[in-house]
C-alpha cells in the first residue's frame, strides 16, 4: 500500500505569530499629559479573519523553569487577543506603550508573579521589582530569561532594546542597562502587558509549569494518527513508532512483512495541566474507525490494529469507561468495537521518515481531525 519515500527536507517556515515583532507605537520617553483612553487606541478588527497558517508544528520548547514556551501559531495568538481590552490590545499587538505614572501595576507592591496578559506565561516577580522613578514597573531580571525574548527597535531615531513575550510574542517594553545591582539591568514594562498574579491564588493552568505525561494510542497507519495527535491543544509531543509485538527494535519492513506482532503506535506525551488522559482518549475514538478488525481504511493487517496501551491503572479505568459508553450508547450502531485495551510494552521508535509524514508529504490519511 505505501513506498518507502526518500525523507524530504524539513519545512523550516513557522514563525512566531510576534505581531509585536514590529516596532510601532510610542517612546517611551515621549511625555504624556495624562492618563485614560489614548486616540490612538486599536482594537481588534472586527469581523477580520486571520488566513490559517499551512506550516509544520514546531517541537516543544521548555524553559528551565518548565514551562512550555513554543512559539504560539499566529491563529492562536490572534485568538487569546479576542480577550484582551482595547488597551492591552494596542499595547501588545500594536508595539503601544502606556502613558507614564498610570498603569495599574507601577504601585503594585504585592508578592506573586507578573503573567502575560495574553497567554499566561510568567515573565516577571514581584521579588525583583523596583521603584525606578519612571512611570513604569520596573524589573531588574526576568522570572525566567527564556521567557522574554530582546529585540533591537530602531523606532523613534533611537536604538532601544525591545522585550517580547518568548511564547505569544506580545510586546513588553523596553530594557535599559540602567538599573539596580545585580544585573544592571531595567526591564521597563508596561501594564498593559500584564497580569498579576498573587502568591496563594490558583496558578491558571497556562501559566503552570507541564507535567508531562504519556498516553499510547494505535489507530491504523500512524502517520495520520501522529499528525493530529501532535496538533492537540496541550500535545508535547506526538511520536510513531511499533509496540506490544514480540521483537526488540522492530523495522518498518520487518513490522508490514515479518509477522512481528507490533502495532503501528504513536507515543503522546502531553501537558497534564492543560489536557486530560480523557479528552485524548475521545480523540483517538473520534479519529479512526474502532469497529475495523486489523484495518484501518486501505491498510489491512494486524500492524493496523486498533489499540489503547495503557501505562498504569488510571489510564485503564479511563479507556475501559469510554469505551464500555461508547459500546452502551451503540455510537456504531449494531457494530462492535474492536480496540484493544492492553498494559504497555515498550515503544520502539519509527524511522525518522515516518515521523511528521504528512507534514513533509502532504499525503491524505484515513484518519480525522478530532479537535
Ligand atoms: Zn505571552
Amino acid at each position: 500500500m505505501r513506498e518507502t519515500p526518500a525523507p524530504p527536507p524539513r519545512s523550516a517556515s513557522r514563525r512566531s505569530g510576534a505581531a509585536a515583532l514590529l516596532a510601532a507605537g510610542l517612546a517611551l520617553a515621549a511625555g504624556f499629559a495624562a492618563c485614560g483612553p489614548s486616540s490612538s487606541l486599536a482594537g481588534p478588527p472586527a469581523g477580520k479573519q486571520t488566513k490559517p497558517e499551512k506550516v509544520e508544528k514546531m517541537k516543544t520548547v521548555l524553559s528551565k523553569s518548565g514551562h512550555d514556551i513554543t512559539p504560539l501559531s499566529r491563529e492562536e495568538v490572534a485568538r487569546l487577543a479576542k480577550k484582551l481590552d482595547p488597551e492591552s490590545y494596542r499595547v501588545t499587538q500594536k508595539s503601544g506603550t502606556e502613558a507614564p505614572f498610570c498603569g495599574n501595576l507601577l504601585d503594585n507592591k504585592k508578592e506573586g508573579t507578573y503573567l502575560c496578559v495574553v497567554c499566561g506565561l510568567p515573565l516577571f516577580s514581584s521579588e525583583h521589582k523596583f521603584d525606578s522613578g519612571t512611570g513604569w514597573p520596573s524589573f531588574f531580571r526576568e522570572f525566567d530569561p527564556a521567557h522574554v525574548t530582546r529585540v533591537t527597535d530602531t523606532s523613534h531615531g533611537m536604538k532601544r532594546v525591545e522585550i517580547n513575550c518568548a511564547r505569544c510574542g506580545a510586546h513588553l517594553g523596553h530594557v535599559f542597562e540602567d538599573g539596580p545591582a545585580p544585573t544592571g539591568e531595567r526591564h521597563c514594562l508596561n501594564s498593559a502587558s500584564l497580569t498579576f498574579l498573587e502568591n496563594g491564588a490558583p496558578v491558571p493552568p497556562e501559566s503552570r509549569p507541564v507535567k508531562a505525561e504519556t498516553a499510547y494510542f494505535a489507530a491504523g497507519c500512524f502517520w495520520g494518527v501522529q499528525h493530529w495527535f501532535s496538533r492537540g491543544p496541550g500535545v508535547l509531543e506526538a511520536t510513531s513508532g511499533y509496540m506490544q509485538g514480540r521483537t526488540e527494535k522492530p523495522t518498518y519492513r520487518q513490522v508490514c512483512e515479518g509477522d512481528t506482532g507490533h502495532a503501528e503506535t504513536v507515543k503522546v506525551v502531553y501537558d497534564a495541566n492543560r489536557i486530560t488522559y480523557r479528552r485524548l482518549v475521545e480523540a483517538f475514538f473520534s479519529m479512526h474507525d474502532p469497529t475495523q478488525l486489523n484495518r484501518q481504511g486501505p491498510d489491512v493487517g494486524d500492524q493496523y490494529r486498533s489499540g489503547i496501551w495503557t501505562v498504569d491503572a488510571g489510564q485503564e479505568k479511563v479507556a475501559r469507561e469510554i469505551l464500555e459508553g461508547l459500546a452502551a450508547r451503540k455510537e456504531y450502531g449494531e457494530k462492535r468495537i474492536v480496540t484493544l485495551v492492553e498494559p504497555a510494552k515498550t515503544f520502539w521508535p519509527a524511522e525518522e521518515y515516518h515521523q511528521e509524514y504528512l507534514a513533509k508529504n502532504g499525503a491524505a490519511c484515513h484518519v480525522t481531525n478530532p479537535w
